[in-house]
């Protein structure tokens, strides 16, 4: 290998960089986008480590291809702008049959053809992208803006995992110079978790799993960007230049296996079809699918497959001749607006809700639904009584989407106010800096500290069963509770609780026997239950490893806090800030002192413990416990529970409705356990790696 000999790197350390990067490059592809893993978690983040102090010592050495580059870069103070050299088009679209087979048969027309292939292809609900790869080397990213002019994205798109920086492949097979199409998106489940971070730390929540792409892709600051699950399928080759038409590249569905051929992740649904009946095939199958996906999607869309009858059919106006897309009827219906409310939060965000006639959406019953934040509704004019748009964006959160055209307002309808002071405290709100959120910064507001208990009580956090959304209110609002600490001195008011409204002798007793157990749940547990700012349940079990008690915790300095490998400095302040506020010491002090005192006495995982070193994927529901639950009892005693099946997993923990793991595992040979063999397992017993055959099958 030759390197640049005017360089002041010596070669070796020029070489073994280059080595580290291919390596990292090449477990990133196989960890996001085979889903197979190679590497672990220590040796990858050994290698990086080992990568970029390489390049801190020789910034020469740090190339755009390197992995490093995907931690992201510093703020940019905007995006410049970038033409397309081919425009990004739009497609066309069709709703039935009628209009799909009517477009079919123009393009026919057209070659005076018969029949031709086709290609049929999710229409993911994402952003749409072009990479330019330059001898193979990602060298630009831009959005699709109109079509003609986009914003470069490039430092942003080197923050997504799924994205090759270097096309794999032998030589020849990749064009010097192309760029490939794509779209960019948040899988659903990452959706949700991320508005729950968001929440948790007093932030707005996302619209929709497109916004959150979107929103996520134009951070100005791409360590931002690279925080966010962002996920890409490639499906198109914008243009090529230096190749000739080779074999490759003749047709959509060999673009399509190129592309992942090169390491580009490709959506393994699409199918390569010959006649109208298996089109429709496909568009009912990916209809009756879409639920189960972890992407939106809000259609199919059917390219003509050879690149030459392409190029035959053209465009007419913007649209291509030779792509459609069907478009699945839009969940949206209408129903009336009966009020609008405003809740207060845990973090005291005001986020205004919308009470509905109930109306069926996309199979489900919906009631009430966002209405977002203040601006939102200044600026769709959403008024009480209204007729108004609904759907589930994203087939995940109802939300009201405009006032119906067919609307009509009566002479007294009036622009919806939002309230300037919370509607449970009256002190008059605040609006954060980015003008999206609305708060209420009392501390002793009421309506957070009923969120706050519910919270406390939740089955993530102490799981105190009877302490709801209701209880929690008749609770604060009679003034049983000022404090979390308080509940655990209700005992001594049995007579009183009985007063409360729907409460028996049979509901106050469990409640009271609910609470006196939640004194037992670990630390982690405790912890997490506090709703301190930026603390999720992984965090809590970090602290609660390293300081063993409350008391720890809390006299916890900030150097000691950054120390732990998961604590950055937000989530460190955060904690400091918590505990300087003296309401929360004195908290802390009664829960100690009224023995809410957990200690976190973990022992060291023994050596000897057969599931020490031993790795387990838990997958399915299983009866005794969650799967978190498992995960930590497999943690605690030595082993790694990692998420997917590989060669280096040694058993695969099935629970009910297992699905594909199960057959992953039994086609790398990976011994299945039930849960009673898991059990066994983790109480000491030996479970052999390998199923014991019976001589004649051996
Ligand atoms: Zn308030």
């Amino acid at each position: 290998m030759q390197f640049d000999s005017n360089s002041s790197v010596p070669d070796d350390v020029a070489a073994r960089a280059a080595e580290l990067r291919a390596e990292i490059n090449r477990a990133n592809r196989l960890y996001y986008v085979e889903d197979a893993p190679k590497l672990d978690d220590a040796e990858w983040d050994g290698r990086m480590q080992e990568l970029i102090s390489l390049e801190e010592a020789h910034p020469e050495l740090q190339t755009p291809d390197s992995p490093t580059q995907r931690v992201g870069a510093t703020p940019s103070s905007g995006f410049d702008e970038v033409v397309h050299p081919v425009p990004m088009l739009s497609l066309g679209n069709v709703f039935d049959e009628d209009g799909f087979k009517a477009w079919y048969k123009r393009a026919l027309d057209y070659l005076e053809l018969e029949s031709t292939p086709m290609v049929c292809e999710l229409k993911i609900d994402g952003l749409a992208l072009a990479i330019t790869y330059r001898d193979g080397v990602m060298e630009r990213a831009a959005t699709r803006g109109d079509g003609e002019r986009g914003e470069d994205v490039t430092a942003n798109v080197r923050t997504i995992r799924s994205v090759p920086l270097r096309l794999e492949g032998a030589e020849g097979t990749i064009p010097p110079v192309m760029e490939l199409r794509g779209e960019v998106f948040l899988p659903n489940s990452r959706f949700v978790e991320l508005n729950a971070e968001r929440e948790e730390a007093g932030l707005p929540a996302y619209v929709n799993p497109r916004n959150s792409a979107s929103g996520s892709l134009r951070q100005l600051d791409s360590t931002e960007t690279a925080k966010r699950p962002l996920d890409m399928f490639f499906y198109a080759l914008g243009y090529v230049e230096g190749a000739e038409e080779e074999d490759n590249l003749s047709s959509h569905w060999s673009i399509l296996k190129s592309m992942g051929a090169w390491g580009c992740k490709v959506n393994e649904l699409a199918r390569k079809v010959d006649s109208v009946e298996e089109v429709m095939d496909f568009i009912a199958n990916t209809g009756e699918q879409r639920e189960t996906l972890d992407y939106g999607i809000d259609g199919v869309v059917i390219k003509i497959d050879s690149i030459s009858l392409q190029r035959r059919l053209g465009y007419v106006g913007r649209d291509p001749r030779w792509a459609i897309a069907y478009k699945f009827p839009a969940e949206q219906v209408e129903t009336t607006l009966k009020a609008i409310h405003v809740n207060v939060g845990r973090t005291g965000a005001l986020t205004p809700w919308a009470e509905l006639d109930p109306v069926v959406v996309g199979g489900v019953t919906v009631g009430r639904a966002t209405l977002h934040n203040k601006d939102e509704i200044a600026r769709k004019d959403f008024r009480e009584g209204d007729r108004v748009v609904v759907q589930r964006a994203g087939d995940v959160i109802p939300q009201v989407v405009e006032v119906s055209a067919k609307n009509k307002r009566s002479a007294d309808s009036v622009p919806y106010e939002f309230p300037d002071a919370c509607p449970s405290c009256d002190t008059a709100t605040v609006q954060t800096e980015d003008e999206a959120v609305t708060r209420c910064v009392n501390a002793t507001c009421p309506a957070q500290f009923e969120r706050l208990l519910e919270h406390f009580a939740s089955r993530g956090a102490l799981d105190i069963e009877g302490l709801g959304e209701r209880v929690a209110q008749d609770l604060t609002r009679l003034g049983f509770v000022s404090n979390i600490a308080d509940i655990y001195r209700l005992h001594g008011r049995r007579e009183d609780l009985l007063e409360l409204d729907k409460m028996g002798e049979t509901r106050v007793d469990n409640l009271l026997q609910a609470i006196e157990a939640s004194r037992s749940q670990p630390l982690p547990k405790l912890l997490f239950a506090l709703g301190i700012p930026g603390i999720g349940s992984e965090s809590a079990e970090w602290l609660s490893r390293r300081f063993s008690s409350l008391a720890g915790v809390r006299d916890a300095t900030e150097e000691e806090l950054l120390a732990i490998d998961g604590i950055g400095p937000i989530v460190a302040t955060a904690l400091i800030d918590y505990f300087t506020i003296e309401q929360n010491r004195l908290v802390v002090a009664d829960l100690i002192e009224l023995g809410v005192n957990p200690i976190d006495d973990t022992p060291e995982p023994s050596a000897d413990h057969p599931a020490n070193g031993v790795t387990f994927v838990v997958t399915g529901r299983l009866e005794t416990m969650s799967r978190s639950e498992a995960q930590s009892r497999i943690k605690t005693l030595g082993g790694k529970a990692t998420g997917s099946i590989t060669k280096k997993t040694n058993y695969l923990v099935a629970g009910a409705e297992a699905g594909s793991k199960r057959e992953k595992a039994q086609r790398l040979g990976v011994r299945v356990i039930n849960e009673d063999e898991f059990i066994a397992f983790m109480d000491g017993s030996v479970v052999p790696e390998r199923e014991i055959l019976a001589p004649d099958e051996s």
